[in-house]
């Protein structure tokens, strides 16, 4: 190994592998009583037996080993994250303090109300700038992230249906939609009807007229959608679900193109999701705790998961008594360290200040978009929102595709894109900056994907190769997948 070799760190061994008997990480005094067998004091059942291949280790080489492996990571600290309707923004720090102050971390969530006004009022707070933002007239923080949120709306929506008595059969979504969303109408038992995208990228109104009846229980749509692209005849689309008495179900995951500027309340939404964890520049935190937050009409209000926080004469509390709730789907609130980043993140940045977010996001997406399209192929002429959606057309030519292009971006430095998804585009690369990033990251990335276009001419093999730089380089994906080997046993390794 070269330990002066910037990929030093990705050498480093498994932690088995430096262990040496008798280590440890810890060195206590010498005992100044009279030793006891650990056999006369615990039952036997109590007491552990060697774990074999137990790694020993000093503490130093523990403290490195980890430390070594954290620097493995891609993160948002470290450069720009352009996965594509992830929405990757930055965290801010200020969020992290307030969400660890003591009075606000340590309250515990069954603590009487009387004693949790603040919190309470916290989480009231965040739901009326939710409301203010979305135009729609009540709000659930429960759900802990934006796929749960989309489950908890359907199922309101079908709660509302049944008070009509009235069942209907089917969920309409277009064919660009995020996986989650056919997969949230089947949880909650309703069969699936895609809409397809006409040749702008929006959803065929032809066809919505067409598949649109009284079996149709919502239209769940993305706005803007996955393609970065604004449903612009949304009125009318929602004209044509109502008067059939069926209801609108937006995906609200790219909020973010949207906010201060568009409610989706006067859009005729009747309920939607947001990913705080998005827009709200809370943290991802792989699978984590998150917040799907829920916003919708009054209409729906009856049925939202249990307990909601409500005003309670001058102060606040959390009303379980709601006999059409479709019940709680999260221990006690949901996240509250969420909310409070949340809610931090808004009152930081004020109303202006979120319209200046949209602002930017929206125009670094069409930088991205300008600088790039010389280059890769761009399958829908409309302009962006958000984010723009390449594929590797323009690569074809030379034997080069989609997956070389984010393999080569690694050894750029930079996270790959969102790939292979819409699955309407074929060889899609969908490119997401968020207002993070400067100019001159922006432009840097730009730049690592220009470089990467003239290596697919001039050598298509050294992008084929990609990653040469990572931990691993290319993986047979499909048998990682399938065949994932997740545990190291001593026998193995001999
Ligand atoms: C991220 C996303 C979701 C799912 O949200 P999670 O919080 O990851 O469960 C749904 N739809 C779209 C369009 C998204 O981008």
């Amino acid at each position: 190994m070269n330990r002066t070799s910037p990929v030093y760190n990705l050498n480093e061994p498994l932690i088995f592998e430096q262990s040496s008997p008798g280590k440890a990480a810890y060195s206590l005094p010498p005992l100044d009583v009279e030793d006891t067998p650990v056999e006369e004091i615990l039952e036997p059942g109590l007491i552990r037996q060697e774990i074999r291949g137990f790694p020993e280790v000093s503490e130093v080489e523990i403290i490195r080993h980890y430390t070594r492996m954290s620097t493995w990571n891609y993160h948002i600290d470290l450069g720009m994250y352009p996965l594509g309707s992830c929405t990757m923004k930055y965290n801010p720090r200020l969020n992290e303090r307030t969400a660890r102050m003591p009075r606000i971390a340590m309250v515990h969530p069954m603590q009487e109300a009387a004693l949790s006004q603040g919190n309470l009022k916290l989480i009231h707070r965040l739901q009326e700038c939710l409301q203010e933002l979305t135009g729609l007239d009540a709000v659930t923080l429960q759900p802990a992230a934006g796929s749960q949120g989309e489950m908890v709306g359907i199922l309101m929506v079908r709660a509302h249906h049944e008070a009509q008595q009235r069942q209907r059969r089917y969920v309409l979504i277009p064919d660009s939609a995020h996986g989650t969303n056919p997969a949230s109408a089947a949880i909650a038992g309703y069969q699936v009807v895609s809409i397809p995208s006409d040749s702008s990228g929006r959803i065929d109104i032809r066809v919505l007229r067409e598949r649109m009846n009284q079996d149709v229980a919502c239209l769940m749509l993305t706005n803007p959608n996955t393609l970065g692209i604004f449903e612009s005849r949304i009125e009318e689309i929602s004209r044509i679900v109502h008067d059939q008495g069926g209801l609108i179900y937006m995906d609200g995951a790219n909020f973010n193109a949207l906010m201060g500027y568009a409610r989706p309340g006067d859009m005729g939404i009747d309920v939607l999701h947001l990913n705080l964890h998005k827009t709200f520049s809370t943290p991802h935190g792989g699978g984590g705790p998150g917040c799907g937050a829920v916003a919708c009409r009054d209409l729906l209000a009856p049925y939202l998961p249990s307990p909601v926080i409500e005003r309670d004469g001058s102060g606040y509390r959390a009303n379980p008594d709601r006999p059409h709730s479709v019940g709680p789907v999260h221990a006690f609130h949901g996240n509250f360290g969420m909310m409070v980043r949340a809610l931090t993140y808004i009152l930081t940045c004020g109303g202006s200040g979120l319209k200046q977010i949209t602002e930017t996001a929206v125009l670094n997406a069409n930088y991205i978009r300008a600088r790039l399209q010389e280059y890769f192929h761009l399958p829908y002429p409309t302009p962006s929102m958000h984010e723009a959606v390449f594929s590797d057309k323009t690569l074809e030519p030379f034997g080069v595709k989609t997956l070389d292009v984010a393999k080569q971006l690694i050894d750029e430095g930079f996270h790959p894109p969102t790939i292979y998804f819409p699955l309407i585009v074929r060889g899609a690369m969908m490119i997401e900056p968020t207002e993070s990033e400067s100019k001159a990251e922006l432009d840097a990335f730009v730049d690592a994907m220009i470089r990467i276009y003239h290596r697919a001419r001039e050598d298509a093999d050294a992008a084929h190769e990609a990653p040469r730089l990572a931990k691993r380089t290319r993986l047979d994906e499909t048998r990682a997948a399938r065949r994932p080997v997740l545990r190291w046993t001593p026998e193995e390794e001999a």
